[in-house]
């Protein structure tokens, strides 16, 4: 497939994605993050509906939901919010792998067995329909939902063996479906590398999108690492305690002045339910600002220091429609 933009209720027109949030949280019911923090447990189909619909109140259209195999990925429920959103909203999943640290790297499905035999496994979710277990065990049961990304993730110290093997395994599904690649990056780290390993497998830089980058909030090193070719998903405005909006706000004004506005794109990564709104009520009636805040504080804040329109549009809606949209195989 070629020229479509694969979200879970099937292809879409690449014309039509609108203001795209490149990396985001609804629904996770499991995994390491779950077991060890209880604010990563996101189980409530009603409160992810209810967040997705007011990103889509916000002036929202597609958000690309980034849980991967073994990460507490949950189809049924994320299928769930989609239905109620036909026709109004997009959703798109993925397949593919987080870091190291979330898997036994020695005895997971991802380390013992042949990186093409992973790679069959991955095609078939983004060509045939996802796995309604997240591949969890032997029993496979495709739904006719596909996954329309496929993503790798990288830790703070180093690449690690297992990590390499992810990286490696969506390089040859990207190759084989024409299918976009997000890359985890632990606190923006190896994004420069990353991008090497990719494009050495052979992919487009194109089709990679490096996430996490605004995690260590330095322009020369975003322009580097662009310079490879790649597009920057910066996410996690409303995170002060990293460092103030500002400071990404005016390292994207800085990078649109130096002609780089093709390749950057917006998330919240609202992985956690007090970055949420509805989850935060649920959770004990904390108030918080939610994902819309990526649309109602951040982007207006991108216009009064001065990031142009045509900019804003590129950042919101061309660069992920450019990015989701699936190109020939190779
Ligand atoms: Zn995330």
């Amino acid at each position: 497939m070629t020229g479509k933009i694969r979200t879970v209720m099937g292809d879409i027109d690449p014309k039509t994605n609108g203001i795209t949030d490149t990396h985001d949280h609804l629904i996770r019911t499991g995994g390491i993050e779950v077991r060890e923090h209880k604010d990563f447990l996101m189980d409530s189909v009603e409160a992810g509906a209810a967040e997705f619909n007011d990103y889509l109140e916000a002036g929202g259209k597609t958000m690309v939901c980034m849980d991967p195999i073994g990460a507490g990925r949950n189809v049924p429920k994320m299928l769930e919010i989609a239905k109620q959103f036909k026709g109004k909203g997009n959703i798109i999943m993925t397949t593919g792998f987080h870091k190291a640290r979330f898997y036994d790297t020695r005895n997971s499905f991802l380390a013992t067995v042949p990186v093409d035999e992973v790679v069959k496994m991955t095609v078939a979710e983004i060509e045939e329909g996802m796995d309604i277990h997240s591949y969890n065990g032997p029993v496979v049961k495709r739904v006719k939902a596909k996954a329309g990304i496929i993503k790798a993730a990288t830790g703070y110290d180093g690449i690690h063996p297992f990590e390499l093997k992810s990286l490696e395994v969506a390089a040859k599904t990207s190759m084989q479906t024409g299918c976009p690649i997000l890359v985890h990056t632990q606190l923006g780290t190896s994004g420069f590398e990353v991008s090497e390993i990719l494009q050495g497998h052979g992919v487009s830089p194109d089709r990679i999108a490096i996430s996490h980058i605004n995690k260590n909030p330095s322009k020369r090193y975003w322009k580097k690492v662009m310079d490879t070719g790649v597009f920057l998903s910066i996410d996690g405005p409303d995170r002060v305690k990293y460092f103030p909006d500002e400071v990404q706000a005016e390292n994207i004004k800085w990078l649109v002045d130096q002609g780089y506005q093709k390749q950057m794109m917006l998330a919240m990564d609202a992985g956690r339910t007090y970055y949420h709104k509805h989850y935060s009520e649920l959770r004990g009636g904390h108030k918080s600002l939610g994902i819309p805040y990526l649309l109602t504080r951040f982007v207006p804040l991108l216009r009064e220091i001065g990031v142009p329109e045509d900019a804003i549009e590129d950042i919101l809606v061309n660069n992920p429609r450019k990015w989701l949209t699936f190109i020939d195989k190779k």
